[in-house]
Formats: C-alpha cells, structure tokens, sequence
C-alpha cells in the first residue's frame, strides 16, 4: 500500500465566495475565523507541520487552501497567500499547493499565474451533477460550470479533485448514483464524499426544524458512501477522503443538529467495504460453531470493524463465535483465512 501525500491544510472559510449554500456554515467546519489568516499564520501553521513526527519530504507535503472560493479571491489576496508559501517550496519543505473553489469561479481565471505559482492540484465543490439538486441547494452553478471547469483545469494540467455531497435537499440514492456515474465520465484524478449534515444556524437547520428537508440516517450515509466508494475505485478514481473531519466548533454541544454524522464516519464505509469483500471468504452458516481469523495486518481494523462491529456482522452471517484475529501477512489482502476450531 503507498503512503497517502500529507496534506498541511490552511482555511481560509468562505473568502472569496459571494454565495451561502444553505448548508454551508464554514467557520464552524473549520474552527476558525476567516480574518485570521495571513502571511504569518500561514508560517506558524507550515513550521508547526514540519516539526511533527508525521512529516517527512518522502511524503511529497502539499500546502492546501481549504474552505473557500480561492479563484474568486483578489489577485492581491492571491500574492499574499501564495506568497507566504513560497519559500517552503523554494526550500523543497514541501512539494506543490492546492487549493479548493466552485465550478463557476475557474473560467476566465488567470490560470496560468495559479500553475506557476506551485499550485499542482484544484479540487472543485461540484457536491452534485443535477441541476436540480445544485439549485435547492441554492449552489448558484450548474452542471455545465463543473463540466467545463474540469476539461479546462486539464487542459491546464491541473490534477483536479471533485468535492461530492450525498443527501443535498431534492437528492435520492439513485440521482446520487447518477452523479457518481456522471462524475467517472469526467476522470477526475480523486473524489472526495461529504455526506450532508445540518448545522446550526444554517437554512438547512431551518428547513429540517420545517420539515421541509429531512436528512439521511447514519445508516443511509453509510450505505451511499460505500457504493459510490466502490463504483468510482473500480472505475480507477481515487476516493481519498469520506466524511467531515471533526472540528473544535462543530463538535460544540448541538452545532450539529441533524444528519449522517460520526466521528469514524470513513473508517465506518471502509469497514463496510472490506466486510463485503471477504464475505466469499468465509465459512457457510453452521459449518462450525467457533473460528479463527488471519488478516494482514493493515487489515485487522477494517475486519473487526467499529468497536468490533465487523465481527459482529462476520458472527451474524456464519453463526459462527470469532475467538481471535491474528496476524498473517501471507494472507492476500483483501482476504482473510479462516481457521475452523
Ligand atoms: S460555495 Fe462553499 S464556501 Fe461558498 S457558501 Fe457554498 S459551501 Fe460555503
């Protein structure tokens, strides 16, 4: 397995958007204020990274402008922030910049001062491919913006990321499919999967205390997020990110209101797929009434599950009691072997 690119992300939340999706609350996301941040936070957030034991060039580091319309920013904005990265690039600390913006806010941009600046990668929040969708959501794109700002980030050639999110207001399980099958024939080089949450003091908190917008369940989230991960890794895109990650503010008490929230939220889907995956592995119900398992061991997680869930699933299906999983890197991955006791 190849280690992931550590990505040192810098928020900068809704700066440079004129919109306010009616889930959007990003401060809250974030844990931070936009105005914070400046050449000399930038700095702070850079040094602390390379002075913690996860950091290390072989890593290929990424600086990344997460949580607001970076396209949309003035070009005096712009020089700033990239500005303040510069010279860890220069030193080689870390090898390229990222950034995130709407589909809308890339045509007629100056890309070419972006690819030049050290920006290698720009994930879109397209979060759906029906306009239907984009528009209860009151995005304010459409779909045609996330297809032309794709082919023309390519043509620029930006690796570009795609931003989705099941359980928008209007979206089902099969116009989410739709977009996931939408979104392969785009090729992006990775997709990110954001389920929708209701967040206090958002208009989707408004309309879900209406019951004008009723959110996915946990389950359902799961469920969504496992298909898609699997359709778009079969088709060779990437799935490198599942779920919010857990923020100081969003955490408060009642800051999430309704919705497929859990702290484990990716490793939950992870877990689901790999149980899927090893289920031909495993005995027929009543062939034994106690196992064994061997696992690789990056794997071990994933096969136990969530405070051992998988295991209880495993046990359901077989009818079997699992006494032990033990490591055995002969085991192919994505298999488990089974010892009948
Ligand atoms: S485009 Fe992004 S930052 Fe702007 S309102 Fe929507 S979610 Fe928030």
């Amino acid at each position: 397995m190849t280690e992931k690119p550590l990505i040192v992300p810098v928020f900068i939340p809704n700066q440079g958007c004129p919109y306010r999706c009616v889930y959007c609350h990003q401060e809250k996301i974030t844990s931070q204020s936009a105005e914070e941040v400046n050449a000399s936070t930038i700095a702070r957030t850079l040094d602390k990274a390379i002075c913690s034991y996860r950091f290390h060039p072989a890593r290929k580091p990424e600086v990344a402008f997460y949580g607001g319309t970076f396209t949309r920013l003035t070009t005096a904005r712009i020089k700033e922030l990239l500005g303040a990265v510069g010279p860890y690039l220069k030193k080689g600390l870390f090898q390229s910049i990222r950034i995130s913006t709407r589909p809308d806010a890339v045509v007629n941009k100056p890309l070419d001062l972006l690819k030049n600046s050290g920006i290698s990668t720009v994930e879109l929040g397209a979060q759906s491919m029906d306009d239907g969708v984009l528009e209860r959501s009151q995005r304010g794109h459409t779909v045609q913006d996330t297809v032309e700002s794709v082919g023309l980030l390519k043509e620029f050639g930006f690796r570009v990321g795609i931003q989705l999110m099941p359980g928008l207001p209007g979206d089902t399980q099969e116009t989410f499919m739709q977009t996931v099958e939408k979104v392969v024939n785009l090729r992006p080089h990775m997709v990110r999967l954001y389920p929708t949450i209701v967040i206090k003091g958002t208009a989707l908190e408004k309309w879900y205390g209406e019951k004008r917008y009723k959110p996915l369940t946990l389950e359902e989230g799961v469920k969504i997020c496992q298909e898609s991960c699997v359709y778009l890794e079969e088709n060779g895109i990437p799935v490198i990110r599942i779920g919010l990650m857990s923020s100081k503010t969003l955490l408060e008490d009642n800051q999430i209101v309704a919705g497929p929230w859990h702290n484990a939220f990716g490793f939950l889907v992870r877990s689901r797929i790999h149980q899927k995956r090893i289920e031909s592995c495993l005995p027929e119900r009543g062939l034994t009434a106690e196992m064994r398992l061997r696992v690789p061991i990056r794997e071990i997680p994933l096969v136990r599950g969530y405070k051992n869930q998988g295991l209880r699933s495993i046990e359901e299906k077989t009818g079997a009691k699992v006494t032990e999983v033990i490591r055995d890197d002969r085991v192919p991955s994505g298999e488990v072997a089974v010892d009948l006791l």
